[in-house]
């Protein structure tokens, strides 16, 4: 047991305790996720039907669905499990393309409980599985993609902190994490205060799909009490940045609300877009825009093609 891993443990079990007192007074209606076989009948899902897969279960059956679908879509996924004192899951790992260089694309399959976890971050693995899928049809003939599910993210990036500790970090290029991905219309980059040549090609990316700079293309430094699994990568001393889709109109409310979170939540002000369901029962699959979630997945194509 490390210092630095009790640190971890005991503002994890805050935002926990967080997102149950923001939940408590809030109505929870039932969700009906997608059955798995459902899914798997669909010659081409889309993201967003991917995600409603996940919704509403807990993460001990998210995981076993992420498993199930991968097994059954005849995918071989390196599965890594883990187990400390912080708590355990199983990290799956899936790499598609050649060469020597790697990035590493990450979207966590855990959710707070007591959320329905469909944009956090039931929106990113359903954009992954799509992007998987479509690569795996053209590998990418000079770059390694390692598609990344993890686990116990709501955990102070537990999951993404074992596989890191445990992985051969040999050739990975680079590290992005998919965080609420499924509302809006602009990008936004995060723990992107310096640059690296990741944040230049994710950049370079968006700007050849017409993403304009400061307008639905925002870049923003290091992002003080949210963070993600991308930072186990950044900590290794690996480029590693956040992505997530955020409404254009909201990005200056959004900006102040990241930088100070805990001012607007003790006023109990309402939250902008997308944070007003983040890690409540409201995080629901029809609170999803599915122009969100392929817009995600395009712009990660375009990454993979450029980087
Ligand atoms: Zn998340």
């Amino acid at each position: 047991m490390r210092l630095r891993d009790v640190g971890f443990f005991v503002r994890g079990r805050l935002s926990l305790a967080l997102a149950r007192a923001l939940s408590a007074r809030q109505p929870r209606l039932p969700v009906a996720p997608l059955p798995l076989e459902t899914v798997l009948a669909l010659r081409d899902p889309s993201p967003l039907d991917l995600a409603r897969v996940l919704e509403g279960h807990d993460n001990a059956e998210r995981e076993a669905l992420v498993a199930r679908y991968l097994a059954a879509r005849g995918v071989a996924a390196e599965t890594h499990r883990f187990e400390t004192f912080e708590g355990s899951g199983a990290n799956y790992a899936v790499d598609v393309g050649r060469g020597d260089r790697i990035l590493v694309l990450i979207a966590h399959h855990d959710a707070v409980p007591g959320s329905p976890g469909a944009n956090d971050n039931a929106a990113a693995v359903g954009i992954l599985l799509k992007l998987l899928a479509r690569l795996a049809a053209a590998p990418p003939p000079r770059l390694r993609v390692r598609f990344l599910f993890t686990a116990a993210e709501e955990l102070g990036y537990l999951g993404a902190r074992a596989y890191v500790r445990g992985a051969d970090l040999r050739g990975v290029a680079g590290a992005l994490s998919l965080e609420l991905c499924g509302i809006g219309d602009a990008l936004a980059l995060w723990d992107a205060g310096t640059e690296t040549p990741l944040s230049r090609a994710v950049a370079r990316a968006a700007e050849g799909l017409g993403y304009r700079r400061d307008e639905s293309y925002h870049v923003v430094g290091r992002v003080p009490v949210f963070g993600s699994d991308h930072r186990a990568f950044a900590d290794a001393g690996l480029p590693g940045h956040g992505l997530t889709v955020v409404p254009a109109g909201d990005a200056e409310a959004l900006r102040r609300f990241i930088f100070n979170p805990w001012r607007s939540i003790l006023r109990g002000a309402s939250r902008p877009r997308p944070f007003d369901t983040y890690h409540t029962p409201r995080d629901r699959a029809e609170t999803l825009d599915p122009a969100a979630l392929d817009r995600v997945g395009a712009a990660l194509e375009a990454l993979v093609r450029i980087f």
